[in-house]
């Protein structure tokens, strides 16, 4: 093992193995198709639509039991913390992130390092909610992925030398990149993460091969996209409409909506949708108006970066319920017409159901247990009814500096959080990791200053349950009813992976990957990999094997920021590996 000038670790055998694994390279429609060819996962959501819905049923419900270990991988050094990474998977070989961004190339079948790439961060860095990475995209003979600093890093897949470095934001305004980019028709397309320090979200194409960028679009009315030609801004650059308009005077400068948690690709309307978090600050009450385009899903065109249509969950947000949530695109049939749908579940509790054709509201329901902040949807348009009194109060008002507390649930930190959940094509059902809590909050004074934090509101977390905080749950988007759900000790953090063998696969902060019956929510294994899993699993298929990936190592938002939930879980170890199960050849066909 020897360190090259980029601080990468290039075992002896890498060319070696690079020549033997290096015949094939990722091409667009390999990214398209990635759903329905089971021998490899080269996309974020193991599918550019993020059903995360896997058409192998060698592993099912009469045999899961059977899961072996086959390796565990270790992130290595002191650095451990969250460990929200999805791996993928080509050729044999597995690219996955890891805390402070990390990233590794490993041997599928061997378990063995083949590279390892560190970012040299700078000190000042400001990730608000844990040095996490969510994972690659791969594109050609490139790994790429986003840094805690805020850059687009594009790795040799045989080598891990960088190939080229792009700069997407300042990190001293307290951007950075923690999501997994996605590549369409050649074009890296990325987010930003920043919400708490006042940034002005935006998403972000990127030439695949050469690192240039393509073209902007920030997510805060009043800011202009632009397509890029030869290094130079078009000057009919596009609206994202007027300033002033949904927000008062200047605040729509530092308006937040950041784009944190990337975004899905679907084909049929050739849509990107990302999600945008809270306008900043949270205390909404120095910001009357909708401030668009915050707490909202956009449909984005890849060609030019243009807002299609926007569908905003929260109005006004008070609460920090972001509206980043992955948008799932699916098809259903509903009085012998197919519908073009797509679904989220949003931090305010509420589940949608939208037209993904033209953002039209089909329908919503609450997916957690209590919902306080609104009574309900507008049924024709998906608008939140808010409940008086529900809103934290305006500081202003008080005679001291700070406002009316309120009681509200969920959390800020969400009926559901990053962590994605999973629709099965068979059951036609979502699995949604969410969780059940509330907060005391309340509003602050506050102004904006470049790179400190821009909230102007205080909170503290609470289990809303004695015995349970998680629970992952089988929702139906027909009807809005649970058909089933587990109940887990902590809160859950990890996402959710569905395959046609009747599976439903997720981590707990306790250190198991666990799998349930889609059908029923019997819980039928679980493993205790040594810390939380707050990963996301895959599944593929090798030398005719099933495989089963997750990462595991606890961290993320909650122990950072989640009051009286830190401490059931402060006995919780750190770590940072990754896991891969599989199937003995033997039990295939075991009953
Ligand atoms: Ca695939
Ligand atoms: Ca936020």
């Amino acid at each position: 093992m020897r360190t090259n000038k980029f601080g990468i670790r290039i075992a002896a055998s890498a060319l070696a193995l690079a020549v033997s694994y290096g015949a094939h390279a990722v091409t667009d429609k390999d990214i398209m198709n990635d759903h329905k060819t089971p021998e490899d996962v080269v996309s974020y959501g193991m599918g550019t639509q993020g059903q995360r819905y896997s058409i192998l049923e060698d592993l099912n419900t009469s045999n899961v039991q059977h899961l072996q270990p086959a390796w565990a991988f270790s992130f290595g050094s002191e650095k451990m913390r969250g460990q929200e990474s999805q791996p993928l998977i080509k050729d044999g070989v597995m690219y996955v992130t890891a805390s402070y961004s990390r990233v590794y190339a490993i041997d599928a079948r061997t378990g063995e390092e083949i590279w390892q790439y560190d970012a040299r961060l700078p000190d000042g860095i400001m990730p608000c909610c844990d040095v996490v990475n969510r994972g690659v995209a791969l594109y050609d003979d490139k790994v790429i992925f986003g840094t805690l600093d805020a850059k687009l890093v594009a790795l040799n897949k045989d080598t891990g030398k960088p190939m080229w470095i792009k700069k997407v934001a300042d990190y001293q305004a307290g951007y950075a990149i923690t999501a997994a980019p996605i590549v369409v028709k050649g074009k890296v397309i990325t987010g930003v993460s920043g919400g708490e320090f006042g940034i002005v979200g935006k998403v972000e194409a990127y030439d695949a091969n050469t690192g240039d960028v393509v073209w902007t679009r920030p997510t805060v009315e009043g800011h202009m996209g632009y397509v890029y030609k030869d290094g130079k801004k078009i000057e009919n650059g596009i609206s994202g409409g007027k300033a002033g308009v949904t927000w008062p005077g200047d605040m729509w400068k530092n308006g937040g909506a950041a784009t944190w948690l990337g975004g899905t690709y679907d084909p049929d309307t050739d849509s990107l949708f990302f999600g945008t978090g809270n306008p900043a600050p949270w205390n909404s009450h120095l910001r009357p108006g909708d401030n668009l385009f915050s707490s909202s899903r956009l449909a984005i065109d890849p060609d030019d970066g243009s807002i299609k249509w926007h569908f905003q969950t929260t109005p006004h947000d008070g609460w920090d319920y972001d509206g980043v949530n992955e948008l799932i695109s699916f098809d259903y049939k509903e009085k012998g017409k197919t519908v073009k749908a797509a679904a989220t579940a949003d931090r305010n509790g509420f589940f949608y159901v939208l037209n993904r054709e033209n953002g039209d509201f089909i329908r919503g329901f609450p997916f957690v247990d209590k919902i306080t902040w609104a009574e309900g949807l507008d049924p024709k348009t998906g608008r939140p009814i808010y409940t008086k009194g529900g809103r934290p109060g305006d500081p202003a008002a008080m005679e001291g500096s700070k406002g009316e507390v309120v009681v509200a649930q969920p959390a800020f930190l969400g009926g559901k959080n990053w962590m994605p959940m999973a629709y099965s094509q068979d059951t036609e059902l979502f699995y949604v990791p969410s969780n059940e809590w509330s907060m005391d909050i309340w509003n602050e004074p506050v102004s904006y200053k470049k790179g400190a934090a821009f909230l102007g509101a205080g909170f503290t977390i609470k289990p809303a349950n004695d015995d349970y905080i998680g629970v992952l749950r089988a929702m139906d988007p027909k009807t809005g009813k649970e058909v089933w759900r587990y109940e887990n000790t902590a809160p859950l953090w990890g996402g959710v992976m569905t395959t046609a063998g009747n599976l439903v696969f997720t981590g707990t902060p306790e250190g198991y990957l666990k799998a349930f019956d889609a059908k029923t929510g019997e819980e039928l294994y679980r493993f205790n990999t040594g810390s939380g899993v707050v990963g996301t699993p895959v599944t593929w298929t090798m030398d005719g094997e099933q495989y089963v990936s997750v990462a595991s190592g606890w961290g993320g938002a909650v122990p950072l920021w989640g009051g009286e939930v830190a401490k059931v879980v402060k006995d919780f170890n750190q770590g940072g590996m990754v896991w891969t199960f599989k199937l003995p050849k033997d039990r295939v066909a075991s009953q």
